[in-house]
């Protein structure tokens, strides 16, 4: 990205954290007129705020007053901003542009973007990708969804390669944004609740990693989701294309034969055995094959991209291994919010499982797992506040279904039901918010239960 100048561009920057003081001095460091604004009261008589006053920035706190938008250019909410409050939907009323704190953050700086999206496996393969670089000795930074803000990193500990996870809400927010190297992993329905149920909203979301791009810069993705095969034969993409996929086919760049990986790049052919990958799961594969391009494309020498592919030590709360007990294995995947994840996690499983499953409904179309759930779950528990709709799917499907208003009493009740030899799966299809604070405390209080049986 090459660096801009903001000189009579007026920017309202909402949330006063961390990724928005960083995002303020960004944009008033290269010539923008800033206000920062913050509901909460604030003293300001402390630092950081008199250098930030001295950088120009002006600071309005205690108050969020729609009238703050007037005569304003841009508005740059920080990630934990919801769209939803006054101001925010008063700026879209309006049709201000709203940029994320990553579109600040690439404005001013020239460094490498490796942007990862997709509506599963974003953080696994972030951390993947970041960790091969970060092990090879490139100088990479971590932002987006997981990481530092990337405003801060780019105006505080420069790097000379960002690898950055794009939710769909971000990618809204994004407009000069390039990659250098885009990786699109999936298209299923999920977030369809903030789309208006409209799944190609979903989808353009999705697609504008892919904005800006040119022939000099990379495209990776799945060559066998239909909607992302579907969009490329009608969007063009400028850049090239480097498609992966279990079995090779013409064009398909990353792929797997005689049980080895297959990865070719303009920097030569990397062969890997399967079976050494950290990562398992064909979702995992996919992750592996979509990291091992984007390496290659970086020119990671084959010693330190096998090396590292098979030392990762995965993310928490994705597919995580918790414990045995008495015979029993519980595996935490507190992340599997939508259905799709929750597929991949029954299709990797080997034993006879006790699924809890359960939560917040996104919109759920429980039918994709239907065939797996039958297959391979004899007991469900439904942990959520309302499991009518959980009900009305699977009742008369599987064997034995429980309630659960607690994880203390999930795990109780799947224990019970579980036997030796069993797994113990949360995956839950469903997000946190009806009895938890996040998915990472629900993942959090699911082994704290396993840990206390
Ligand atoms: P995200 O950041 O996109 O939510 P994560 O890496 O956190 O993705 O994984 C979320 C869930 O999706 C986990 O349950 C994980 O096991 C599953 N998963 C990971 N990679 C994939 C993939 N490529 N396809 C489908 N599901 C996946």
């Amino acid at each position: 990205m090459s660096i801009m100048d903001f000189s009579g561009t007026h920017f309202l920057v909402c949330g006063a954290g961390i990724s928005g003081r960083a995002a303020s001095l960004a944009l008033a460091g290269h010539g923008g007129s800033v206000t920062l604004n913050d509901m909460k009261a604030i003293d300001t008589a402390e630092q950081p705020w008199p250098d930030i006053k001295a950088a120009g920035v002006q600071l309005v706190f205690g108050n969020q007053e729609t009238a703050l938008l007037d005569g304003m250019d841009v508005v740059v909410p920080s990630p934990v901003i919801s769209p939803e409050i006054p101001i925010m939907k008063e700026a879209a009323r309006r049709g201000l542009p709203i940029w994320s704190e990553v579109e600040v953050a690439c404005r001013v700086t020239d460094a490498d973007m490796i942007g990862i999206t997709g509506t599963n496996g974003k953080t696994t393969t972030t951390m993947l990708t970041y960790h091969i670089l970060r092990q090879a000795g490139v100088d990479a930074g971590l932002a987006g969804n997981v990481g530092n803000s990337l405003a801060l990193q780019v105006a505080e500990d420069p790097h000379a390669v960002y690898v950055i996870e794009l939710s769909s809400f971000q990618l809204d927010n994004m407009y000069e944004f390039k990659a250098d190297i885009a990786i699109l992993l999936n298209i299923t329905p999920d977030h369809l609740d903030r789309y208006n149920y409209e799944m190609q909203n979903y989808v353009d979301a999705k697609f504008r990693i892919i904005r800006n791009q040119t022939a000099e810069d990379a495209f990776i993705f799945w060559n066998d989701d239909p909607i992302i095969a579907r969009e490329i034969a009608k969007r063009h993409p400028q850049a090239t294309l480097y498609p992966f996929a279990e079995t090779h086919e013409a064009g398909v760049k990353g792929y797997t034969e005689d049980k080895k990986i297959i990865i070719e790049t303009s920097n030569g052919t990397f062969t890997m055995e399967e079976d050494l990958l950290a990562l398992s799961g064909t979702h995992n594969l996919y992750n592996s094959l979509a990291s091992g391009i984007a390496s290659k494309l970086v020119d990671i020498h084959d010693e330190n991209l096998r090396a590292s592919l098979s030392d990762f030590t995965g993310v928490e709360h994705r597919l995580e291994k918790v414990a045995r007990v008495r015979g029993v294995d519980f595996i935490n995947d507190s992340k599997a919010t939508n259905v799709n994840s929750c597929w991949y996690a029954l299709q990797s499983m080997t034993t006879p499982l006790v699924l809890i499953l359960g939560g917040t409904d996104k919109g759920n179309d429980y039918s994709e797992i239907e065939e797996l759930v039958k297959k391979k779950v004899h007991a469900l528990v439904f942990l959520g506040v309302d499991n009518a709709k959980l009900h009305g799917f699977f009742d008369g499907k599987v064997p034995v279904i429980e309630d659960a208003r607690s994880m203390e009493e999930a795990v109780s009740k799947a224990y019970k039901l579980a036997e030796k030899g069993d797994t113990v799966l949360l995956s839950p299809c469903c997000a946190s918010f009806d009895l938890f604070k996040s998915y990472e405390d629900r993942g959090d209080q699911f082994k704290a239960c396993v840990r206390n049986l």
